[in-house]
């Protein structure tokens, strides 16, 4: 489901002939112990793989056209471990279309105070040849992440391997087919948006399907797919009594599993990573799907509801960057506030999709009335979400620009037994406080739809929002409301004026 041993990151070591094939030899030796240093830290989930130094005009450009060509090629580390005259950048910077990481880094940790001599500082000169090199990018208005220390550190090699994360995610948008079961909810707004913008920008492709397209494939079910997929539910949740064998609601839990298994069929058949429904426009299908969205988001799909595209693509594409790694992803709304005079939280749900990825313990499996769409009654999964740092990340058509908001928050115990509420929740402390965080979110036309993460950290969706050449609102301790206006105020200008490229 998520691809990673295929992809590399390509790390690339400028020069230039004018220090003679010794230096060089020295310099192609010690690149190659930095990448094996790198490849081998566990921070770093990707291959790196090492380049021959480039030292001239034609060899950057070669590189940079093999890495666009290369499937396997997820973006590009560049460090010039000499001075690397920069106008021989120019041409291979300009056809790049990869991501890439300026890694400023040095062979030697410290000083070699008693033995230092002229050949080590013609060797070891990234210092200023770094320099050189970014100016070009900056002066190119190239997007990259710039990472600055010595190679062996681990806020180096963390860095490093929150990028090559985010590149993975980036990449796997570029192959991202988002199908749509179903258009948007109706009259809803911010789930729209410029899909053919967003595949320009994303790469990814958002297509429009039919329930009958699923109902289809439910048809192709057979008895012994749906008692697996009983036999899994049993073993992995605890069913309510009316959904065991015998019980007066069993038979829900079968059409529930075949909905699963048709959904998955057609997601498959399809090539979809990622897939929306809604409500209204459920067709033949017995009930809004509930627990198969959750289990699907669980095994790496992403998703969104009521139509919602973007927040769909966005949760793939950080489910990918969060693959291995501790804490869940999850589709997810701001649902209802707790109000308090000393401080105030926001429980966080869903109708019914809420991914259990993030559930705390074994979930329980339940059936219950939604309320609206007139369907028979949903299955889900039902469910609290463990305590500790998360965000909400909210992917926005501004019109003129997609907008990614990213709010930092504390998921906290709930205060008391929630017995009546059927649905998997989360109750969170935003980040610098309630007020603040959602007057900045309101300000700036956050969803009520985001991706929440226990996984990622802002920096990930950071260098995303840099790779990705759009507009990033982050809300977090630091943030005044009149300062955030401000900056909301002065990236209209920015963004009306410049168009990104990465
Ligand atoms: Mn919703």
């Amino acid at each position: 489901m998520i691809d990673i041993d295929t992809k590399e990151v390509w790390f690339v070591t400028g020069s230039q002939h004018l220090y003679g094939p010794e230096t060089l030899e020295q310099v192609a030796k010690n690149s190659k112990e930095i990448v094996a240093g790198l490849d081998n830290s566990s921070e770093i989930p990707v291959k790196l793989i090492y380049k021959d130094t480039v030292k001239t005009e034609e060899e950057v450009a070669s590189v940079m056209r093999e890495a666009n060509n290369s499937t396997k090629c997820i973006g590009i580390v560049a460090w010039m471990h000499t001075f690397s005259p920069a106008k021989m950048w120019i041409r291979g910077l300009s056809i790049l279309s990869k991501p890439i990481c300026h890694l400023h880094t040095q062979f030697n940790a410290e000083i070699p105070w008693s033995e230092i001599d002229m050949d080590f500082m013609n060797l070891n000169q990234s210092a200023h040849g770094d320099r050189e090199f970014g100016f070009m990018m900056s002066r190119m208005r190239k997007k990259r992440k710039v990472i600055v220390g010595h190679w062996k550190s681990d806020r180096v090699q963390k860095k490093l391997g929150i990028w090559s994360r985010v590149a993975l995610g980036w990449d796997e948008l570029q192959n991202l087919k988002v199908a749509r079961i179903g258009d948007n909810m109706r009259q809803v707004a911010v789930t729209e948006g410029d899909k053919v913008e967003a595949q320009i920008k994303f790469g990814v492709s958002v297509n429009g399907y039919d329930s009958s397209d699923v109902t289809a494939k439910i048809d192709e079910v057979t008895d012994e797919e749906v008692a697996e997929l009983l036999g899994t539910y049993e073993k992995d949740y605890a069913l309510t009594d009316s959904l065991k064998e015998g019980g007066e609601k069993r038979q829900s839990l079968i059409d529930a599993a075949k909905i699963e298994l048709g959904l998955r069929k057609f997601l498959d058949e399809g090539g979809f990573k990622a897939f929306t429904d809604t409500f209204e426009n459920l067709g033949e299908l017995k009930q809004l799907p509930g627990i198969a969205v959750q289990r699907l988001m669980a095994d790496g799909y992403g998703f969104g509801a009521e139509g919602d595209w973007k927040t769909a693509a966005l949760t793939r594409a950080m489910k990918v960057m969060a693959y291995g790694l501790e804490g869940g992803t999850s589709f997810m709304e701001d649902y209802t506030y707790h109000f308090k005079p000393e401080k105030s939280y926001v429980m966080g749900s869903h109708m019914l999709e809420i991914c259990p990825s993030i559930a705390a313990a074994k979930p329980s499996c339940e059936v219950h009335p939604l309320g609206i769409g007139g369907k028979e009654d949903p299955i889900r999964l039902v469910f609290n979400s463990p305590e500790g740092a998360a965000l909400n990340a909210s992917l926005v058509d501004m019109g003129n620009r997609f907008r990614l908001i990213v709010n930092e928050v504390e998921a906290v115990a709930p205060e008391q037994e929630l017995p009546h509420l059927p649905v998997a929740r989360v109750i969170w402390d935003c980040k610098p406080d309630l007020e603040v965080a959602v007057t900045a979110w309101i300000l700036a036309g956050g969803a009520h739809h985001t991706v929440y993460t226990q996984a990622l950290t802002t920096e990930y969706l950071e260098d995303f929002a840099d790779i990705a050449g759009i507009e990033l609102l982050v809300i977090d301790e630091d943030t005044k409301i009149r300062s955030f206006k401000d900056t909301i105020n002065s990236n209209e200008a920015y963004y009306h004026m410049f168009q990104h490229k990465m």
